[in-house]
């Protein structure tokens, strides 16, 4: 008998973000013993910890507001693809969510009086954002969560367990499978209902805001064990990320808590503002939503008008210094150390994949269409539509945590260890089969440099600017790296061996990239961050697409009419 970790428990969580550690604190509410468990260290992986600023809640502290304007703005920005029943409840229970992380030691600033402050983001109709700190807000979050969680014995947390495929028995979910990363043991985790909280798949893309583990694991998880997907070919791309020049230790999507703070003007090539023709944006204002900024950005590009390296200028010149140094702190200095004077000069910004607005399909208390199983988070679909207004994601992760784990928590299924450590072995045999195939077709150990082939073409074919032409190039070569991913094989596993993640992450990618490819094709349409060169209008009728994985790995596609949603 092999070496191996089994583990049995009421609710697993896969995904320790925002949305993993949120449900298992309300799993763990609710009396349910729950297991984490995360690839990376806990609440340290995936974007949460990444993210900046803003969190998009109608607490109405700085000027009326109330959850009924928060769903009507963020079903505006969903381009009509937004599903109303999702939007409801995250705006719904979004204040008391960021009351009680506040119990956990999230601290949200505060203006003199005692309120907590709340900027306006582009497509938000109030100042509706909270924030910790302007580029710490994500950091801040994860903390208190970790601390929400250490403590409690009724939580267990496995760090550095990548979960490879999810157990069913007779249609419904029973546990995970999947391998401790240090120590290259098996893993099984038996469980009365299963929460995947995976985040999004941004690294599929070679210009990306993402931490290197955002393969999207999870969407594949959930799709292999029967789950439906909604609307793959929606990712989003953000407006204003770090193009040049070169920084180093700065995130290239800072700029966005910047312009919140002292607008900045975007201009183009030829140092013209251009935003007012695509967005009726006021001159110096941030205003416009996402989707809107990415293609104004491209178009200039496109027509001749972009930077030497085919983006805009961000320019913050006229802003006065000592107005700069207190909206930039101490970020002016690390700036200046590496040639970037802001006082003097202009920096370089371009698109970069940011976001997956699609995903796993939840009723309102966030069970899959698969029987034990939930999701939650980036994973899910329903929120953002075609479009996520700043500072929703995080509240989205929050709240949709909250519920998972609640709805998880207060579920009693019956349990099936046995069945789970059977399982165990066969996919264990699945792995060995796939790191090190019998019929090698070439021995490849630079599973990065491969990654970076489909990180490439995703961006080069089905990225921000797309065409029928473009899609069916990328369709036949995502097919051939995927076969190709399926014949290389790693070098001999030591400890710890990152390539055997990195092989089964390229692979989720391929699987992925094809999704996102399909969706692309059959929506001939520009709705949103979906841009088709060949389809520039949004038409009338909004569709949803559907996504199922068949016993062949092949996706089944078809869209959905959504009657005027
Ligand atoms: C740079 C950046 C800045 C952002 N800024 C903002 C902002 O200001 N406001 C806002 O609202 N949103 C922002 N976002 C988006 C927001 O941060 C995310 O949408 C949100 O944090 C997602 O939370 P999550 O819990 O769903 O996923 P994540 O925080 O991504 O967590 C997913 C976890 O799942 C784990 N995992 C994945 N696959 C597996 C597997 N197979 N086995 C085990 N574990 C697995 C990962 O290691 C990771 O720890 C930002 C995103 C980025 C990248």
């Amino acid at each position: 008998m092999m070496e191996q970790q089994n583990y049995s428990t009421d609710v697993l969580v896969i995904g320790s973000g925002a949305a993993g550690m949120m449900a298992a604190r309300a799993a763990a509410d609710k009396g349910a013993n729950v297991i984490i468990a995360d690839k990376s260290l806990i609440g340290r992986g995936g974007a949460t910890i990444l993210a900046q600023m803003t969190v998009a809640v109608a607490l109405g502290e700085q000027e009326e507001d109330n959850p009924e304007i928060h769903f009507n703005d963020t079903m505006e920005g969903s381009r009509g693809l937004g599903d109303p029943e999702i939007v409801r409840v995250i705006v719904e229970r979004g204040p008391d969510v960021i009351r009680e992380v506040e119990g956990y030691g999230v601290r949200w600033a505060r203006t003199p009086d005692g309120k907590r402050s709340q900027v306006v983001s582009p497509g938000h109709s109030r100042k509706r954002c909270v924030y910790v700190d302007i580029l710490n807000t994500g950091g801040a979050t994860s903390n208190g969560l970790r601390k929400a969680i250490w403590k409690d014995e009724k939580i267990n947390r496995l760090k550095n367990v990548m979960i490879t495929r999810l157990v069913r028995h007779q249609g419904k979910v029973i546990g995970a499978v999947g391998f401790s990363m240090e120590e290259m043991v098996p893993v099984s985790i038996s469980a009365s209902s299963v929460i995947l909280a995976t985040g999004g798949l941004t690294e599929i893309y070679e210009r990306n805001s993402a931490s290197a583990n955002m393969t999207g694991d999870g969407f594949i998880l959930a799709a292999e064990a029967g789950a439906e997907l909604r609307d793959m070919e929606m990712v989003q791309f953000f407006p204003i990320a770090h193009l040049f020049p070169p920084l180093v230790g700065i995130d290239p999507i800072m700029w966005d808590p910047f312009r919140y703070k002292l607008g900045g003007r975007l201009l183009n090539g030829e140092q013209e503002e251009f935003m007012n023709r695509y967005a009726g944006e006021v001159a110096g204002k941030y205003t416009a939503t996402r989707d809107m900024t990415s293609y104004a950005i491209f178009k200039e590009v496109e027509a001749g008008r972009g930077t030497p390296h085919g983006g805009a200028y961000l320019d913050f010149t006229m802003v006065p210094e000592e107005k700069l140094r207190e909206g930039f702190g101490p970020v002016i200095d690390i700036l200046r150390s590496q040639g970037v004077d802001l006082t003097k000069e202009m920096v370089e910004v371009a698109p970069m994949a940011h976001f997956m607005l699609g995903g796993v399909r939840v009723d309102k208390e966030m069970n899959t269409s698969v029987e034990g199983l939930l999701a939650c988070g980036e994973l899910i679909y329903g929120m953002h539509g075609a479009n996520r207004l700043s500072g929703n994601a995080i509240t989205e992760a929050l709240v949709t945590g909250r519920i998972a784990g609640e709805t998880a928590g207060a579920s009693s299924n019956e349990k099936f260890d046995d069945l789970v450590k059977q399982e165990l072995e066969t996919e264990w045999e699945k792995l060995q089969q796939f790191w090190h195939p019998k019929q090698v077709a070439k021995d490849e150990t630079a599973t990065l440099e491969f990654r970076r082939r489909i990180q490439k073409l995703m961006w080069d074919e089905a990225g921000p600017l797309r065409s029928e032409e473009l899609l069916a190039d990328a369709q036949s070569k995502i097919k051939d790296l995927q076969k190709e991913c399926k014949e290389f094989a790693l070098a001999k596993q030591g400890k710890y061996a990152l390539a055997a993640v990195e092989k089964l992450e390229a692979y989720n990618m391929t699987l992925l990239g094809d999704a996102i490819i399909k969706g692309a094709i059959a929506r001939k349409e520009s709705r949103g961050a979906h841009t088709r060169l060949d389809y520039p209008e949004q038409q009338e009728a909004a569709v949803s697409s559907s996504f199922t994985l068949n016993q062949d790995h092949e996706w089944e596609f078809s869209q959905i009419e959504l009657n005027g949603k």
